[in-house]
């Protein structure tokens, strides 16, 4: 990587401010359900702590707004934190303020605080020089190890690497190395398998790795616009009519490039999305007026399998179908298992993608499952991410 790292800096006593993502998804009672997000900034965090920095850690969760919500609060992951790191970390009552900045004055070398939700203040999205200024105010460095919100321009993003020295976390750094690879010098055959819900959000990566890949295998929910663009009857499955013309050149981008494109042959469908039903598994020249697809059926989970069986490198972003319905799970799971039975590099995308191999067991048997949604998209896509840009070169 090109960008200058936490590990090219002296940070032996310095306040580091530590942009992190502990977006983490939580349950209905306010736990937390996946803690892969905090697990996946440890050995940054740990690297600080050997190196006797004071460690002032800002995150956000969820969408309050810039306000308030109690239901948002960051002192449930500072726990969890605090238990993973075996050492305390003090949650902080907000992210700027005299209370803040008294609290880092009075930090030893090697102690951990962690500050409150930034989405409290509306200047955090609204990328506010004035909050921006607050935030910066206590530290000395600041490290950049949210990937996964480095596709956004807020002020702890890019307003805070503008005040201080700033430098990418260990994290940032994997990210940034893995999805580069894959856009610049995979192993071949190189194979992506695409799924999810909205064919819209993930264009531009299509479109942008359909020039790269051996093998495209579209499943998901997306795969209706696709068949719909075939003149296939798509039943009440969610079709983006303002998109049957890109997949259009999608398809035919592939053909002219070699590039096999694999939809479903048969898919799983149901007349209710609880998934109360089970659903029943058709021809996808089939699919009944009344029914939606919900899963792609047992022929294709065949043939994704036997396409990736030989692929050395496999990108996987958006689940095979309605995996939170378990009678709907079956293809997002078999592919969850092709990829663990794999040699080669398997790289994991996307929040749900991500949260589905590890509700599997399988997170540890990929070669990378990347902490950020819309932020890897937005890489492969091509595009430059702000939060990256921000951040000088080595
Ligand atoms: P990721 O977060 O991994 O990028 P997306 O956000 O694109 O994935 O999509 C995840 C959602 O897609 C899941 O909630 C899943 O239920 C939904 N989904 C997958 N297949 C279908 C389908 N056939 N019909 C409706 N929703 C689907
Ligand atoms: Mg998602």
């Amino acid at each position: 990587m090109t960008k200058r790292t936490v590990k090219d800096v002296d940070v032996a006593g310095k306040r580091v401010l530590v942009r992190v993502d502990f977006n983490v998804p939580q349950d209905e009672q306010g736990g937390i359900s996946d803690d892969s997000r905090i697990r996946a900034v440890l050995p940054t965090i740990e690297h600080l702590l050997e190196q006797h920095a004071r460690i002032i850690v800002c995150s956000h969760l969820g969408r309050p707004g810039g306000v308030v919500d109690e239901s948002l609060r960051l002192a449930p992951v500072g726990r969890r934190l605090a238990e993973l790191l075996g050492r305390p970390v003090t949650a902080l009552a907000d992210c700027i303020g005299p209370e803040v900045e008294a609290a880092a004055a009075g930090m030893r070398a090697g102690e951990v605080v962690l500050l409150e939700n930034l989405r409290f203040h509306p200047g955090e999205e609204a990328n506010d020089p004035g909050f921006a200024v607050a935030l910066a105010r206590p530290a000395d460095l600041f490290v950049n190890d949210a990937f996964g919100a480095s596709h956004r321009a807020h002020a702890s993003i890019v307003g805070v690497p503008r005040l201080l020295p700033a430098v990418a976390g260990l994290l940032m750094e994997r990210e940034l190395d893995v999805l580069s690879n894959l856009l610049g010098d995979p192993e071949h055959p190189f194979g992506a398998v695409i799924g999810g819900a909205k064919l819209s959000s993930k264009l531009g990566m299509l479109e942008s790795i359909v020039g790269r890949v051996d093998h495209l295998l579209i499943g998901g929910g997306m795969a209706a616009t696709f068949f719909r663009s075939r003149g296939l009857n798509t039943g009440r499955s969610l079709v983006e009519e303002g998109r049957l013309e890109a997949v259009r050149r999608l398809e035919d981008e592939a053909r002219a490039r070699g590039v096999r494109l694999l939809l479903p042959s048969d898919v799983v469908v149901t007349e209710r999305l609880d998934g109360e039903d089970g659903g029943r598994t058709v021809p996808a020249e089939a699919i009944p007026d009344g029914w939606a697809m919900a899963d792609i059926g047992p022929r294709s989970i065949a043939a994704f399998s036997e396409a990736l069986a030989g692929c050395r490198t496999v990108f996987w972003n958006g689940p095979m179908g309605v995996f939170e319905q378990p009678a709907f799970a079956v293809g997002t799971r078999a592919i969850a298992a092709a990829l663990a039975r794999l040699g080669g590099v398997t790289v994991i995308g996307g929040g749900s993608t991500a949260e589905a191999v590890t509700e599997f067991g399988l997170a540890d048997r990929m070669t990378f499952v990347s902490t950020g949604g819309g932020a890897s998209l937005q890489f492969l896509a091509g595009e430059e991410l702000p939060g990256v840009a921000a951040l000088p070169e080595r």
